[in-house]
């Protein structure tokens, strides 16, 4: 960069966007930027979400504080980036020191983007088509909290779920090549991660896009995972997210076969009814998805599910939520992600009728968040007493009797605290430990000898 810029950069939504604003603060560091807060940055990048009204919601609200707050500094840059500049685009750059607006797509060619408009500040831009491909981006320094990093495979989704606005937001699928995704691997390794998680929005169709007649020269997404999981170096492996509909024979396979790949797995499921499903465009009945999870504990018999389900859906009944909660009960998940169903723009389902009143989804929600709760309660118990290893995250807090404490996660990603000698612990470090307690979302234990 020819003149130095302090930058700042807001995150909403995802696992990806967390992901995408960590590559671009490597890239701006790189480049001779240096962080600062809201308050005095030069430059404000809005990474934002609009997967359901709220987090949309939230970003307005954010821009309107922010340019309320900083309207005494003209030089001011505030990118907006992602979903919602996908969705609003141009309107945006309409409030005031807004001067970029960027679709997912364009993250690559932002550093350059931004340096131009710091140059002239009268300058607008807008980049809001959708790439043909994949396009890589620079290496810059890859920042991550280890012992974990993320590496996204792909942009964007083909499935066009009838409540979904990720496809008009974040586009029609596109691979990475495998290649790339390995290099990413290599160097997220090389700076210090012992556990990759591997990214996508549909991360078990890789190589299957439709732009490319779902035929590419690249390899089965259970290949890519051997790859991955034979660096040198690495540990664990997981993915998210995967869709049901899309989990094939050696995908299920891996969970026995595949050492490095953790027994834990985020399998989206939405609602129990077939119905439901139906109207969602889901791709699976029911039956489908309870015979998936019964071949994943078969090749894994202690494999850890959770998911993410939807109440209040249009038309969605009494029986249908009781669908839902019998399926949830069935495949006894460990923790789930629930959300009110809240129409997004083009998504199809918002011109369905029989749409759900915010209190009956409000309590419907609670009805799963309950029936979660008691499900989770009983797997954490059942982990008492019971040894595994956990990958040291970091100090947290001490414990009652004020001894320092390490938190670290198990492979079946659960939160796990652990009392180390005083000089004893260091991130990334496995430890084995045996359960000593259960609490409401995470796991007490003792180092074992
Ligand atoms: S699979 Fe469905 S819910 Fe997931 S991103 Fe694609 S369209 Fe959205």
């Amino acid at each position: 960069m020819s003149m130095p810029f302090t930058f700042h950069i807001l995150t909403f939504g995802c696992q990806m966007n967390v992901n995408d604003s960590l590559w671009l603060a490597g890239v701006l560091s790189a480049r001779g930027g240096k962080e600062a807060d809201v308050g005095t940055a030069d430059v404000i990048c809005l990474n934002t979400c609009s997967v359901r009204e709220k987090p949309e919601i939230r970003v307005k609200n954010m821009l309107s504080q922010i340019c309320g707050s900083r309207k005494a500094n003209p030089p001011l840059l505030i990118a907006v980036l992602g979903c919602v500049a996908k969705q609003h685009g141009e309107d945006l750059l309409s409030f005031p020191n807004v001067r970029l607006v960027a679709a997912a797509d364009h993250l690559f060619e932002l550093p350059d983007v931004i340096e131009k408009i710091l140059q002239n500040p009268d300058q607008r831009v807008a980049l809001l088509d959708f790439t043909e491909d994949f396009v890589e981006r620079e290496e810059g320094i890859p920042l991550f909290s280890a012992p974990t990093a993320y590496v996204n495979i792909m942009q964007g989704c083909d499935n066009f779920c009838t409540y979904c606005i990720v496809p008009y937001t974040r586009g029609r699928q596109r691979s990475r090549e495998a290649g790339a995704v390995l290099s990413e691997c290599r160097q997220k390794i090389g700076y210090g991660a012992k556990e990759l998680v591997l990214l996508g929005q549909n991360v078990n169709a890789f190589g299957l896009d439709a732009c490319r007649g779902h035929k590419t020269q690249r390899p089965s997404f259970a290949r890519l995972c051997q790859e991955v999981a034979a660096l040198p170096g690495l540990q664990r492996l997981r993915y998210t997210s995967p869709h049901p509909k899309d989990m094939t024979e050696e995908d299920i396979a891996a969970f026995s076969t595949l050492p490095a790949l953790c027994p834990s797995l985020h399998l989206p499921m939405q609602a129990g009814s077939d119905r439901i499903l139906r109207r969602m465009g889901r791709g699976y009945t029911r039956k489908d998805f309870l015979l998936l999870v019964e071949r994943l504990k078969n090749a894994r018999p202690d494999i850890a599910l959770s998911t993410d389900i939807i109440v209040g859906f249009p038309g969605e009944t009494e029986e249908d939520l009781n669908e839902t909660l019998s399926l949830m009960e069935a495949c006894g998940f460990v923790s789930s992600y629930s959300f009110c169903y809240s129409d997004r723009p083009e998504a199809r389902a918002s011109t369905f009728p029989d749409k759900i009143s915010q209190e009956t989804k409000v309590k419907r929600l609670e009805a799963v968040q309950s029936l979660q709760e008691e499900l989770s309660r009983k797997w954490l118990a059942s982990r008492c007493q019971t040894e595994t290893d956990i990958l040291l995250e970091g100090p947290s807090k001490r414990d009652a009797e004020g001894r320092k404490s390490w938190q670290g996660r198990d492979p079946y990603n659960c939160l796990v605290h652990v009392h180390l000698p005083e000089d004893a612990g260091k991130r990334g470090e496995s430890v084995p430990v045996r359960i000593r307690e259960a609490g409401k979302h995470c796991l007490f234990a003792d180092p074992l000898p």
